[in-house]
């Protein structure tokens, strides 16, 4: 088996809020937001891994620990054989040429004073990839005609394009500099529905031309069941359960994934149906439940649930889920008549 691109072992990321100097001499305690705690993961060459869960629950601070983006509190990050993690500043900036980002809101991601030439242009000057500004320009101009836009349109600014036209962009400059791996943080969430399929076509095109892997984060469980090859559940900034994609939806273990899939209308006619309701809110990861995070929406929790951390154990091929229920819950899964 050749190794992972990516592999992401005990990654943490703790937000510390910050105190006045009055706070900290009466002894307020620091709060602590555990926003990502302790997630294992591996994503193999040119594969999807889908993440989901619910806003809140620490997938754009995974996408961004993973690329150092938001320095990680602890843990390891292994990209194509080197730990990322121990790098220095100029390393680093080297590896980000390999590892880019696709951002939710095209609209706020791209500096409104700056023209596509210069936005597509900067991550080619940054790294050295082009001898001089011809060669940008020719470079840039390539760029925006394979996402979609004309080569005429580039110099104009942000404002005067549309939604999905600014995530053209976006895509554009996570992939001038002919990264290996993408973080696609809800590429497609803030545009319109009809314009979601171009979006997603197209970034499965430049997947396959370019050779690309992509950890792709949505909340919509039909776009990841629709491209991803596995699925990690993110609840609480823990990974509840994961897995190849079939597997995982078709066939969810963990009560909180089976709730996930019961608020989906039908993705998918042939498998069982899971009939879990997710009552109330996400708690806060200001101060989150003991034992496992769950329990305090998870229908079939018991006593057990609300000491004890569950460890994530396998489930079926390469499909781990943490419960400690996993032998009883199945019996949620009604079969549905065909
Ligand atoms: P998601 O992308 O799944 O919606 P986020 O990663 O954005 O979740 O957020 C996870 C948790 O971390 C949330 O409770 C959020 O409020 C908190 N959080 C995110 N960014 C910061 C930050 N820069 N400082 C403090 N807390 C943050
Ligand atoms: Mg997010």
């Amino acid at each position: 088996m050749t190794s992972p691109l990516l592999k992401v072992e005990n990654l943490s990321k703790y937000y510390y809020g910050s105190r006045s100097l009055a706070e900290r001499l009466t002894g307020v305690p620091e709060t602590v937001v555990r926003a990502v705690n302790h997630v294992d993961l591996t994503i193999g060459r040119g594969e999807i891994l889908g993440l989901i869960g619910e806003s809140g629950c620490g997938k754009s601070t995974l996408g961004r620990a993973i690329l150092r983006l938001h320095e990680p509190t602890s843990g390891r990050i292994t990209f194509d054989g080197v730990d990322v993690t121990a790098l220095g500043p100029e390393a680093m900036k080297t590896m980000r040429r390999r590892m880019q980002i696709i951002f939710q809101d095209p609209y706020a991601s791209l500096n409104p004073r700056r023209t596509v030439a210069e936005t597509v242009g900067l991550p080619l000057k940054l790294h050295n990839l082009a001898a001089n500004p011809e060669e940008v320009r020719s470079k840039v101009s390539a760029m925006i005609e394979r996402v979609g836009l004309k080569a005429n349109q580039l110099d104009r600014y942000p404002h005067q394009f549309s939604g999905g036209q600014r995530q053209r962009i976006g895509i554009a400059r996570a992939l001038v500099s002919n990264p290996e791996f993408i973080v696609c943080d809800e590429p497609v969430s803030a545009l319109d529905v009809s314009i979601q399929a171009q979006i997603i076509k197209l970034l499965l095109e430049l997947k396959n031309e370019m050779g690309l892997t992509y950890l792709f984060i949505s909340h919509d469980i039909s776009v990841i069941g629709y491209l991803a090859d596995r699925v990690a559940v993110m609840y609480l900034g823990e990974i509840v359960e994961m897995g190849p994609v079939d597997s995982v939806l078709s066939r969810p273990r963990h009560p909180y994934t089976q709730s996930l899939m019961s608020a989906v209308p039908d993705i998918d006619d042939s498998g069982p149906k899971a009939r879990v309701r997710l009552v109330g809110d996400l708690p806060s990861p200001l101060n989150p439940p003991s034992g496992c995070k769950f329990h305090t929406r998870c229908p079939l929790a018991v006593e057990k649930c609300k000491i004890s951390v569950p460890q994530i154990e396998s489930v079926g091929t390469g499909h781990m889920a943490s419960c400690h229920r996993l032998g009883e819950n199945l019996s949620l899964l009604e079969e549905k008549a065909s």
